[in-house]
């Protein structure tokens, strides 16, 4: 061993150490009750005197007169405007990342049906006001004002106010005011200690009373919040920072020690406590540490908390030392092993967990977006570290029906009756004979549990695909080489009656050269606002409602959300495991339409011919076909639509033909077909600068889409290739988009997108049946291409 000697509370073989291990798993720090009468002294007074207890407070306890408490917004703006380029550049990176993991990790309403007119959901809502403490002195924090505030203002808390203790002069230190600034806090306060505490908790003239208050502070601010609480939330208490750490034989012994020490340096009350597979390993770290400590500025603090509460275990495998930290419960824990993602699914009770060595714990406490206030002391057994949730409540609603009431109220008379609650026994049961009345079912009385939509709709949520501005998105499977050049022109030379007057009924010119490119005749043709609004309506045109529509998964998810909005059931069959069509299963569901895409959303592959038309030929009802990205693979059904008397073959005009914006769609197929259809809608739905544009793409920008379909192919096919030497596994592709199946879909678009919206846009699938997570990358300029690459290979290695 080189260096100096270090001593730990604890050092050896974990199987061995038994009962020693109480001391380490127990953390609790004992309670000083000078604290505890102190705190309850300075609550009341505060509560009692208001101002004037503060300004006293500030005199006796931080040295200082104040003239003001509250910061004036100039002063928090000069802060920000003097701090140095270089940490306002982090800060700024910082606040951004956190809003942007704690905007992902937003609650989400939710709203469900437990039985046929009984609906219960939630929905969370913003706390009004909160309150942030942040500490002073030496010990000034301005990445917990971030982690307090971002969260707050991400969760849309109207009013979020900053107490911090004042210097000499009177003010909170610069870098906690500039964080107040960056992370937009509405109202700083120069107030430490529990005075601060019970302004906030309970209001003074100058200082508003919050409905909960973060942020961690020494014992007197800990204890005063335990004191207050009741009247407002707290977050948990936060004692001594903790780091636990895995390391397997393949961990670099050095790093780990970097990370020890780290931990360290904050308190000598820090707990650090290093796992190894083997005594080796364990041995490597400490000589690793022996050499370094003496280097250190804080060698002394170092060494302090090493011998109170550190300890260097090793023990024979990794299920072992998982064993361990789910006792002990660490704040951090950091997995330094050859696989740490598959050891990540057996841990539990653990504040943030790092994986892998490059993990720095350091990251983590300011840059990565991951909240740093963490549970510590073991509370993580309970506890979770702060999040936007701490900020939010949720509000829950139910909804009874009036026939589900009838069905209800004996069972819940039965319940009330056991609990000897007569009244809520009555209560129900004067709903029980109250089946809707005449007057409500025809609508006519006003009630405030009065349906307000039809049923359907209950449980189901707008739909929204989360797409936000990103520099290339490649998310939206459009054409991406900008407008097509004659529809341009046409929009910009639109005439004046186009604007004022309606346009054609049913979009007749368009219904004419949509039929002349298809090959169809013009009754055999179907306009809309974007298949999207053609898909709906064929729905509801050629199915009654309750009757069925078999779908093969995984699959463009527009159609089960308009067969439901339609009062359709949706009978899901999965693609066969080489991504075919299983004309078997979906022939088997009986059902009224059979919706088939292809080349399909989102796997990308054509179906083959024979399976098509063998399902056509056999179906009982109608097959809808969306060929929305027919033209990227070649000859489809459209021609031949109309020669089967139940295909209805969809497409549009936002893809291949560059018009997403514009809004166009149609279908193909026989003249009795189609006009059941065009009965289901209403008029008007191609506006004249729809149609206007696409007339002129029909006519005169042929030649332009060709050339760019050529390139799509070719970008394809390189662009896979490409993705293949980066050890990715796209699946073929016939369309101007393809798939690629990925661990974790969700954390590497993210990854890519940046979360400045810099990198690149994809669309990100969950569990897709069959084949997993995916992102779905659309074809574009080879130059946007590149882009997506080089994010990817560098978000690869990450997620
Ligand atoms: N069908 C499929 C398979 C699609 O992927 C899409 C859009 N992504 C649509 C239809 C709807 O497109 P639009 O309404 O723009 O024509």
């Amino acid at each position: 061993m080189s260096g100096s000697t270090l001593r730990f509370r604890l050092r050896g073989e974990l199987t061995s150490l038994g009962e020693g291990l109480a001391g380490l798993y127990d953390r609790s720090t004992s309670k000083d009750p000078g604290v505890r009468t102190l705190t309850a002294a300075i609550i009341k007074r505060v509560r009692r005197e208001g101002d004037a207890a503060l300004y006293d407070l500030a005199l006796e306890l931080d040295g200082v007169r104040l003239e003001s408490l509250e910061v004036a917004p100039v002063l928090i703006r000069r802060a920000l405007a003097r701090l140095s380029p270089a940490l306002r550049a982090a800060m700024e990176r910082s606040a951004a990342n956190i809003a942007a993991a704690h905007r992902a990790f937003s609650p989400r309403p939710a709203q469900v049906e437990t039985e046929p007119g009984v609906i219960v959901g939630r929905r969370a809502d913003p706390l009004g006001a909160v309150g942030v403490y942040a500490p002073g002195g030496r010990a000034a924090y301005p990445s917990s004002v971030l982690m307090g505030a971002v969260p707050a203002r991400v969760a849309g808390v109207r009013t979020v106010i900053l107490c911090s203790p004042p210097g000499h002069d009177g003010l909170p230190a610069p870098a906690v005011l500039a964080a107040a600034a960056l992370a937009k806090v509405d109202r700083v306060f120069a107030l430490g200690g529990a005075g601060a505490i019970a302004a906030m908790a309970f209001g003074t003239r100058t200082v508003p009373s919050v409905n909960r208050i973060v942020g961690p502070g020494n014992s007197y601010v800990a204890e005063a919040k335990l004191q207050v609480v009741g009247n407002v939330g707290i977050d948990s208490p936060a004692g001594p920072s903790e780091l636990l750490v895995i390391a397997d034989d393949s961990a670099d012994a050095a790093t780990v020690a970097r990370e020890a020490l780290a931990q360290a340096e904050h308190d000598p009350l820090a707990a650090v406590v290093v796992v190894t597979i083997g005594e080796a390993m364990a041995r490597e770290v400490e000589r690793e540490l022996c050499s370094r400590i003496g280097s250190q500025s804080r060698a002394a603090i170092i060494a302090q908390s090493l011998e109170s509460r550190g300890a260097l275990l090793w023990c024979e495998s990794l299920a072992e030392a998982i064993a361990f930290s789910n006792r002990y419960a660490p704040e951090h824990l950091l997995l330094a092993v050859r696989d740490p993602e598959s050891a990540l699914d057996d841990v539990r009770n653990a504040g943030s967990v790092f994986l892998g060595c490059r993990s720095s714990v350091a990251f983590g406490d300011y840059m990565t977006g991951a909240n740093h206030v963490l549970p510590t002391g073991g509370a993580a057994r309970a506890y979770s570290g702060l999040s936007t949730l701490d900020f939010m409540r949720w509000t829950t609603y139910q909804r009874v029906a009036p026939d589900a009431a009838a069905r209800l109220a004996r069972d819940t008379a039965v319940f009330a009756q056991a609990e000897g609650l007569t009244g809520h026994a009555e209560a129900a049961e004067g709903q029980g004979g109250k089946a809707e009345s005449r007057e409500q079912r025809a609508g006519t009385t006003r009630s405030s549990a009065r349906r307000i939509g039809a049923r359907r709709f209950e449980g189901m949520e707008a739909y929204d695909p989360r797409r936000e501005p990103c520099a290339v998105d490649l998310s939206d499977n459009t054409n991406l080489w900008g407008a097509p050049p004659a529809a341009a022109r046409a929009l910009r030379d639109f005439a004046e009656s186009e604007i004022t007057r309606y346009p054609a009924v049913y979009a007749g010119r368009l219904k004419e050269a949509l039929a002349e490119y298809a090959g169809v005749r013009r009754e055999e043709i179907v306009t809309g606002c974007g298949s999207d609004d053609v898909l709906d309506s064929a729905l509801r045109a050629l199915a009654e409602p309750g009757e069925s529509v078999a779908v093969a998964e995984p699959t463009f998810a527009m159609a089960s959300i308009f067969a439901r909005m339609n009062g359709l059931e949706v009978r899901s069959v999965r693609l066969t495991g080489s991504l075919g069509l299983d004309a078997d299963a979906l022939l088997a569901t009986g059902a009224r339409i059979i919706y088939i895409c292809s080349p399909n959303n989102p796997t990308g592959n054509a179906f083959a011919r024979e399976s098509i038309e063998r399902v056509i030929r056999a179906a009982p009802g109608v097959v809808i076909l969306d060929e929305a990205y027919a033209e990227f693979m070649g000859e489809g059904f459209l021609r031949a639509a109309p020669s089967y008397e139940n295909l209805l073959v969809v497409r549009t005009l936002s893809k291949a033909f560059g018009l997403a914006g514009a809004r166009v769609g149609y279908a193909a197929g026989s003249a009795a077909l189609v006009s059941a259809v065009e009965k289901s809608r209403g008029p008007y739905k191609v506006s004249a600068s729809a149609e206007r544009a696409a007339l002129a793409v029909l006519r005169d920008d042929r030649d332009w889409i060709a050339g760019r379909i050529d390139e799509v192919r070719a970008n394809r096919d390189r662009f896979v290739a490409a993705l293949e030497r980066l050890g990715l596994a796209p699946l073929a592709s016939d369309a101007n988009f393809v798939l690629v199946p990925v661990r974790d879909a969700a954390a590497l678009s993210l990854r890519l997108r940046r979360h400045d919206g810099s990198g690149v846009a994809v669309r990100p699938f969950v569990a897709l049946p069959g084949i997993g997570d995916a992102v779905r990358i659309t074809i574009g300029p080879w130059r946007m291409m590149e882009a997506a690459l080089s994010s990817l290979e560098e978000a690869i290695r990450c997620v």
